[in-house]
This record gives structure tokens, sequence and C-alpha cells, in this order.
């Protein structure tokens, strides 16, 4: 196909562009979002505000309290005295890896993420609030508490192996990250009613699909982080438009430029065919016996020969759509050649 590669190179463009033009209205939407949602400390006025809202429900609030889970809380792995409700472990396999330019260089790997969480409430003296499905928040900060790297001891076997195969571990690296209990968090998202409880208070992920954060920043430095992702959309925006403008102006100059080509190659050959005719019209004049006429259209004048056969039987408009065997001897045709009788 023609222009193939331009038009691949444009779609893959303009897939990126699209892409990054929704993550910067996204961004947008986020940021207006946070900036409209109002600002709430737990405290026990909550729940009537919340009833003097449509569906007991507040669409959009930013709510801040200490953290403590409801159950038993998550202990750490290395460190039991601290707890928390949402713990992440991330295992990581450093290698050494001999790059294809043949120098080794260092790389790392995750093998594992695991995360774990358990109910739990922000609160403010003896008034909470539950927060649901923390992991479905777009922000969530957790804190690490462990991060151990166990490097490996190889033998010798493994350095010969790791020579061969082109790479060696070089240790493996636990992270345990953790929202810890007592750490105050601002949650953004919806507020409403519990269904299980009507005295208490639950805060989820929006329904209209708006993000959700469980934050320690304050609301001013989450604007700030947003609007910085907004920024590197917009430049990204910036970029992959331009990029997309360029080649589709390489294309159509290139469809203009084949354009021109084709009229002038359709001039060349309109005027080729009136040259043809008037030589054709004063052969007539001489009246042609029948056997000087194109043995396929009878009309013409024989003015092509057939090679390597010789035989002189065709005009040209049928030689250019009877090319491939002779008429006459039936021989396969090579090359045609134009004749002109003095
Ligand atoms: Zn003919
Ligand atoms: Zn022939």
């Amino acid at each position: 196909m023609e222009y193939l590669s331009e038009f691949i190179a444009l779609g893959i463009d303009s897939i990126i562009f699209g892409i990054c033009l929704k993550q910067h209205f996204y961004c947008n939407r986020s940021i207006n979002a946070v900036k409209g949602a109002e600002f709430y400390e737990v405290n026990n006025n909550l729940i009537n505000i919340v009833e003097q809202n449509k569906d007991n429900k507040i669409k959009y609030v930013a709510i801040r309290g200490a953290v403590q889970s409801i159950d038993t809380p998550i202990y750490g792995i290395h460190n039991k005295v601290i707890t928390g409700v949402i713990h992440k472990l991330t295992l990581k396999e450093h290698l050494v890896v001999r790059t294809s330019s043949g120098y080794w260089s260092d790389q790392e790997h995750t093998m594992q993420e695991v995360y774990n969480c358990v109910p739990f409430v922000i609160k403010r003296g003896k008034h909470e609030i539950e927060v649901t499905n923390s992991l479905a928040a777009e922000v969530l900060d957790l804190e690490t508490i462990s991060d151990i790297f166990e490097a490996s001891a190889p033998s010798f076997v493994d350095y010969v192996w790791g020579f061969f195969t082109g790479h060696r571990q070089r240790g493996l690296q636990t992270t345990e990250e953790m929202l810890k209990e007592g750490s105050i968090i601002t949650v953004i998202g919806e507020l409403t009613k519990s269904s299980s409880n009507h005295n208490s208070l639950v805060l989820q992920p929006p329904g209209d699909g708006t993000s959700y954060y469980l934050t320690t920043m304050s609301i001013s430095s989450l604007l700030r982080k947003l609007d910085d992702q907004r920024k590197v959309y917009k430049w990204l925006c910036l970029i992959f438009g331009t990029i997309g403008l360029f080649i589709a102006g390489i294309l159509v100059r290139r469809y203009l430029k084949d354009k021109e080509k084709q009229k002038l190659a359709n001039e060349l050959r309109k005027s080729l065919e009136q040259s043809r005719k008037e030589r054709r019209q004063r052969i007539r004049e001489t009246n042609l016996s029948r056997d000087q006429l194109c043995v396929i259209c009878m009309t013409n004048p024989q003015e092509i020969i057939l090679l390597p056969c010789g035989h002189v039987c065709l005009c040209i408009d049928c030689s250019m759509n009877y090319t491939s065997t002779c008429p006459i001897c039936r021989e396969t045709v090579t090359q045609t050649n134009p004749v002109f009788f003095p």
C-alpha cells in the first residue's frame, strides 16, 4: 500500500496524542473536583450535614483524621512494633546484566508486589468515619518502614555460569510500606451513611468516577502535584501534536507531488496518442491494404514489432493490451518496439 509507513507513524502518534490528551483532561477534571471539594474535620456535626443532602450523600468531600484499624491491625514483618492498616510488600531482584554493547550494567526487576489491608477508620476525638475500598485510591501515600537488601553470595560456578548466560543475581531487596496507625491523612471521596449502621458514616470512591485520594499531603500540595502532572501531559500533547502535524504535512506534500506527476504523465500520454492519431490519419490517406492493418483491431496500421519472433502485426493500442504471446506464431513476447516505415 502506498504511504503505508506514513500512515503507521501517524496512527501511532495519534494514539499517543489521544492518551496524553485524555490524561490532560482527566488531570484538569481532578484538579477542579479537588478545588470544589468541601473540607471537613471529623466531628459529630458531619452526620447532620450528610442527612441534609440528597440520598444522604455528599458527592465529593475532603476529610482529615487520624488512621485507626477497626479490628486487629497489620504488624510490620521486620519491625513488629509498627502497626498499620495498609501494607505493601515489594520484592525486587537486583541483577548484573551484560548489555548488547558488551558492558555489564546493574538492573532490577520487581518479582512480587503484595498489598494487604484491614478495615479502618479516620478519627478525631471520639468521632470516626470508616474508609472503604482504600486500594482504589488514585493517590495512596504509604510510608516506607523497612528496606532490606540481601546480597547473594555467588560461588565460583555461579560466576562462570553468569559469564556465559550474561546475567548474575546481585541480591534481593525487600521493601515494606505501610499506612501506619495514628498517621494523619486526608481522604477525598464520597461521604455517605453506612448501610449497616445508620449512625455512622463511610468514605468511599465517588460513584461518578472522580478520583479517590488517601493522602498525607495537604490539599495545596496535592493540587500542586496534580498540576505538575497536568503540565507534563500538556507538554506531551504539544510534542506529539506537533509530530502528528509534521507527518500529516509530509503525507499531503507527497500526495500532491504524486498527483502532479500523474497529471504530467497523463498529459504526455494524451499528446502521444494525439500524435499517433495524426500519423495514422496521414497513412490511412494512402489507402492501406488489408495485410497492412493490425491483426486484432483491423483498423489501425501495423506499427509494433514483437521480439524475439520479429512479427510486425499489431498497432500500439493493441500491443499495450496484448503483449504476452505473438498472435501469429504464439511465441512468448519479451520486448516490443515501434517500427517506422518510410
Ligand atoms: Zn490494433
Ligand atoms: Zn510471431
